[in-house]
């Protein structure tokens, strides 16, 4: 089968790579159809690393992946051949303290697809075909196209981030960075119950999908750098940020938007910031980390399978798997694309 492989910074090939194992009795095979490019993928392709993980050696990338059932293993009861599924990336063990206390996002020996984090790395699932456990994949209802389903993955990780937010019934709610993953968190805050959402990017190009995906208002806030001004009225217009670029910029900015008792969640990933810690007391701020997801992976495919949240204007473009170099480059772009994914089948 072939895959999509990285050996080294901007060296994407595709390559002929053997099946990973056999289908054992609670595994199922997935016929992978669409694969969404992440910005980890991107790292791994521009610099080959995020952060301090270095890519040491070639790995197969991708974790937002659907795909139809080929085969299942003979203790699979809930799957059937046919049917498509969104396939989970996160592989918790089940048996370390934090999977012992239901907190499987901080495993000890998670094994999450596409990822240099451990040596040797865990191969990911650009691939033809995978074989997954069954508990990884979650059936979607057949009206949604295998882009719909990958992006489950992506819309977990925001589902996740709006659960550290706390309750969002009547909440405004500021998030800053409109790429997949902002865009996907204006949809779950919407979804959750806020009642005003204003996003804000550094570039133009996401205005309109923002206002298609829910967001009152879109601030570029390079064009319009005092827009957020108003906000700080009486100490501060919004309980809730979701900061989703990773510039230090964004979150210190939040700082004279949120109300005091406010909540700021970081859900991008970034470098040292420097943090005005008089705001945090004075104001009584709490700063929350997210990451990953682990039950919001049900979640997400539940709200697509149901129709209750719309991403079908966030899939700017759908190219063959064996033209991945193009498709990096133009996922790459802010300026022409949103979420751009691989087409397998
Ligand atoms: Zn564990």
């Amino acid at each position: 089968m072939r895959a999509v492989v990285i050996h080294a910074a901007k060296d994407l090939r595709i390559d002929e790579v053997a099946q990973a194992g056999t289908l054992g009795p609670r595994d199922v095979r997935v016929r992978v159809e669409a694969g969404g490019i992440c910005g980890s993928d991107l790292h791994y392709f521009h610099e080959g690393k995020i952060g301090t993980i270095l890519l040491k050696e070639p790995m197969i990338l991708g974790h937002e992946i659907s795909g139809r059932v080929e085969a299942v293993g003979s203790d699979v009861a809930y799957i059937k051949v046919g049917d498509r599924v969104a396939v989970s990336p996160s592989r918790p063990c089940g048996a370390c303290r934090f999977c012992q206390a239901g907190q499987q996002i901080h495993c000890l020996d998670m094994r999450f697809y596409g990822s240099a984090m451990r040596t040797p790395h865990v191969q990911g699932a650009f691939r033809e075909t995978l074989i997954a456990e069954a508990s990884q994949c979650h059936v979607v209802l057949p009206h949604l196209t295998a882009g719909e389903a990958a992006m489950a993955e992506p819309l977990a990780v925001c589902l996740h981030a709006v659960q550290q937010a706390g309750a969002l019934l009547g909440k405004r709610v500021l998030v800053t960075g409109s790429g997949p993953i902002g865009a996907l968190c204006v949809i779950a805050a919407r979804r959750a119950g806020a009642v005003e959402v204003v996003a804000t990017d550094v570039t133009e190009a996401p205005r309109a999908t923002l206002q298609q995906v829910g967001a009152d208002r879109f601030i570029n806030v390079a064009a319009e750098p005092d827009a957020l001004g108003a906000y700080t009225k009486d100490k501060g217009a919004f309980d809730v940020l979701l900061e989703a670029s990773g510039n230090a910029q964004a979150l210190v900015s939040a700082f004279d938007v949120v109300r005091p008792g406010g909540v700021l969640v970081q859900v991008g990933i970034g470098g040292p910031a420097m943090v005005p810690l008089s705001m945090i007391v004075a104001k009584e701020l709490e700063l929350r980390g997210t990451f990953r997801f682990h039950e919001e992976f049900a979640l997400a495919t539940t709200l697509l399978s149901k129709g209750l949240v719309d991403v079908k204007p966030l899939i700017s473009a759908s190219l063959p798997f064996t033209e991945a170099r193009a498709a990096f480059a133009l996922a790459s772009d802010r300026s022409k694309a949103m979420k751009v994914q691989l087409a397998f089948s």
